[in-house]
This record gives C-alpha cells, sequence and structure tokens, in this order.
C-alpha cells in the first residue's frame, strides 16, 4: 500500500531517516489517504527528541511553540508540518491537558495516545503502514471506536467525547457501541472542558455530510454544551446543500422558536465564537421569516442589515421555507451594484444637505429617509431629483 506524501514530508521523513531517526506520517491524514479524502495537513510523528529534530533542521526555519509537549514545526518551502516526538501522556488532572508529557522511542506508545484507532496509524514509504489497535479494518466497517477503554479515554479528556460524534458525522461512520455508550455517560464531563475546543469540534460537524442524523442520534451529548438546543430539529432536506453557520442558524431557529436570536447570541457569548458570527447570526434570526419576492423586498433587507447577514437570512429563509428559493436569486441581484441599497449608493450625501443647511443626526436620518423612498420607487436615484424632494420636503 503506497500513500502519496507531500514533497516537503517526505524531505522531513528522508532527512529524519538518514540521521538514523525513525519517521511516520500519522493520523488524521493517514486515515484521510486511506479514505480517498484530501488530508488537511500532513502531521509527523518521530523516534528523534525535540532538541535532534531542532538540530536535524538548523538550515530551515522552524517554530518551537509546541516544543513542551514534543512538537516542532518544520517549514519547508513556506509550507509547515508538525514534527512530535513519540510520546506518552501523563495524567490528566484537568481532564483537559496531560499534566506532563514523557517522550518514548516506541511508536507503538504514541499511537497508543490517540483518540480513535482510525486516527491512531502511521506510514511511511520505508514501513508501510503502521496498525496496531486495527485502523484499517474499523475503516473498512466505517466505525469511531476509542483507542483502549473507551470510559478511562473520555475520562482522561472529555473532548474526545464530541470529538468522537465529530468524526462520525464527517465521515460517516457509527460509533461503535461501547465508545458511544462511554460518551454518553460521560459527556457532563465536557463542562471542563476548553469552550472554543468545544466549539471548533462542534463546528466540523455541523460541515459533515452526516450532521443531521449524528446531530438526532446524539442530541443528548450536544445539549450538555448547548442546552438552548433542546426543542425541535428542522427537516433533514434543510441540511442538504447548506454550510455550517446556516446549518446552526436553522437549529436555533427551529428549536427555539421566537427566541432563536437571544438563544444563539447567549449560546455563542458562552462559546467564545468572535462577534462578526454572533452579529450576522441574530441578525438573520431575526429577519429571516420575513419573506423576499421583489427586488425592492431584497434592497430593503440589504439596507436594514447589510448584504452579507442579508444573505444568511434570506438563505435560511429558504432552508425553512419562509422564501421560495428564487429569494437568493432577487438577493443577488439587489446587492450586485446596479440597485441602490446603501446610503453610499446615493448620488447626493452628507454634503449637498449640510449645504442645505442640515445639521448632525438630521443629515443620517435624511439620508436613510431618502433611500428607503428610492428603493419604493418613490424618488429616482438621480441628484437632480433627489435635490427637488429635499427642497421641497425642507419647505414643509
Ligand atoms: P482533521 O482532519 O480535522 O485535521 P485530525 O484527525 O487530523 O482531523 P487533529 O485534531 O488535527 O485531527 O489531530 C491530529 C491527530 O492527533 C489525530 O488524528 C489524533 O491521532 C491525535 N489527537 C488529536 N486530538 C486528540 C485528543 N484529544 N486525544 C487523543 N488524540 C488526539
Ligand atoms: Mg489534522
Amino acid at each position: 500500500m503506497n500513500i502519496e506524501i507531500p514533497n516537503g514530508a517526505l524531505f522531513i521523513i528522508d532527512r529524519l531517516e538518514s540521521l538514523g531517526y525513525r519517521a511516520d506520517i500519522v493520523g488524521g491524514c493517514v486515515r484521510d489517504a486511506l479514505l480517498g479524502r484530501v488530508a488537511n495537513d500532513f502531521d509527523i510523528t518521530t523516534s528523534a527528541s525535540p532538541d535532534e529534530v531542532l538540530g536535524a533542521f538548523s538550515d530551515c526555519r522552524v517554530i518551537e511553540t509546541g516544543i513542551k509537549h514534543g512538537t516542532v514545526t518544520v517549514l519547508v518551502e513556506g509550507e509547515p508540518y508538525e514534527v512530535t516526538t513519540y510520546r506518552i501522556d501523563g495524567e490528566y488532572a484537568d481532564s483537559r491537558h496531560p499534566d506532563s508529557v514523557t517522550f518514548t522511542t516506541r511508536i507503538e506508545d504514541d499511537l497508543a495516545r490517540r483518540d480513535f484507532t482510525v486516527n491512531a496509524m502511521a506510514y511511511s514509504p520505508k514501513h508501510g503502514i503502521t496498525d496496531v489497535f486495527g485502523g484499517r479494518s474499523d475503516l473498512e466497517r466505517r466505525v469511531i471506536r476509542a483507542v483502549g477503554d473507551a470510559e478511562v479515554r473520555f475520562t482522561e479528556d472529555a473532548l474526545r467525547i464530541i470529538r468522537a460524534v465529530r468524526f462520525s458525522a464527517v465521515l460517516g461512520f457509527s460509533v461503535e457501541e461501547k465508545t458511544a455508550s462511554a460518551a454518553r455517560a460521560l459527556a457532563p464531563r465536557l463542562d471542563g472542558v476548553s469552550r472554543e475546543r468545544i466549539y471548533t469540534e462542534w463546528y466540523k460537524l455541523l460541515s459533515g455530510d452526516g450532521a443531521f442524523d449524528v446531530i438526532r442520534e446524539f442530541s443528548d451529548i450536544i445539549r450538555v454544551f448547548l442546552p438552548e438546543l433542546s426543542g425541535e430539529l428542522p427537516s433533514r432536506e434543510s441540511f442538504v446543500g447548506a454550510c455550517a453557520e446556516e446549518r446552526q442558524l436553522a437549529l436555533f431557529a427551529v428549536s427555539c422558536g421566537d427566541l432563536a436570536a437571544e438563544s444563539f447570541l447567549s449560546a455563542m457569548q458562552r462559546l467564545k465564537t468572535d462577534r462578526r458570527t454572533r452579529e450576522r447570526g441574530v441578525a438573520a434570526l431575526e429577519n429571516y421569516k420575513t419573506p423576499v419576492t421583489s427586488l425592492s423586498d431584497a434592497q430593503r433587507l440589504a439596507f436594514k442589515i447589510g448584504a452579507d447577514s442579508a444573505r444568511l437570512a434570506v438563505k435560511l429563509g429558504v432552508m425553512l421555507g419562509f422564501s421560495g428559493r428564487h429569494a437568493l436569486s432577487v438577493l443577488d441581484e439587489a446587492v450586485s451594484g446596479e440597485h441602490p441599497y446603501r446610503i453610499s449608493d446615493l448620488r447626493v450625501g452628507g454634503d449637498e444637505l449640510s449645504a442645505l443647511g442640515l445639521r448632525g443626526r438630521e443629515i443620517g436620518e435624511t439620508l436613510s429617509e431618502l433611500l428607503e423612498c428610492v428603493i419604493d420607487g418613490k424618488i429616482d436615484n438621480e441628484k437632480n431629483a433627489l435635490l427637488a424632494y429635499l427642497q421641497n420636503h425642507l419647505e414643509k
């Protein structure tokens, strides 16, 4: 069995091997290669100690950020590769990070610390596939199974619970029975795990082809970190062709009903997502029920919440049956640049308004009013027409 390895990773493996160490690609990239999927990144595991790795690549750019845990990032032609010394993880006092790591020279020990059998394989051109825990047969049977005793492994690090569900959704695998029951039983421990790390896994889960079924099957686990999602689920069809962000909003919309925007906001604050994600989501949840049928509906919505959030609102409206499919092309047309939907699209601006004697807040309010009139077709977006309307208006 030959796996195609990028040149940078091959260069690192060859260099370490030529110095008498062993080096293999490991984890997700081996799994993905065997599945014929495109790997995210190629991680390398080696018998060389971190100092020996630094020595071996003294002529390359290296980043030492993870060195305490044995990881040195080596840049080959600008591409970063994480090179990690075989290690055994120590006790997990906080069920998050090992308190200490011990370096070892046995690859089996390094594979044993990994979460699932399908993630615990290594490969190098010289050694072929190293598969100590039956990862290949689990890949063939399409199951996610913990390496070793699932209860012990989830107790050590509760993030693995959500990772199990994430891999199930992304790969379309089932979660092996003992692994699944340990995951359910220990799910309350997710409370002790970094919220950002949970959100990263949850977001990957949402993007998976199997997301809908997995969310339904493991709703009890998901509710530990998203108790807001205890209501109904949207339809399975609504997930088809939707991205992670849209799927998440659909879940909140249907599960939380009228409280969707508030519930989403408090959940996203708790999970420490960025402000932009929160604001877009809230705007979409507050507006998705307004049907978009005409160009002016779309212009009005884009003016109110911005083109980006409007797209999300319309997408959500289509997913949940509040707008027809054509609403998306209507919105695209509205924000194509051909039609005004921003104050800056008006053919008059603040300068003309100050010349007419308007001041401060009046200017902004008047411009908004003008834009609404233009969108409603009451005035043409022409300088003279706009000024004439203003003059008329101000005289009254
Ligand atoms: P992705 O395609 O999303 O990158 P991945 O399998 O590469 O998936 P990573 O989070 O990048 O996942 O982790 C790389 C590897 O490190 C995993 O394949 C697994 O072997 C190991 N690993 C990662 N996180 C854990 C964990 N919490 N416990 C044990 N092993 C882990
Ligand atoms: Mg990875």
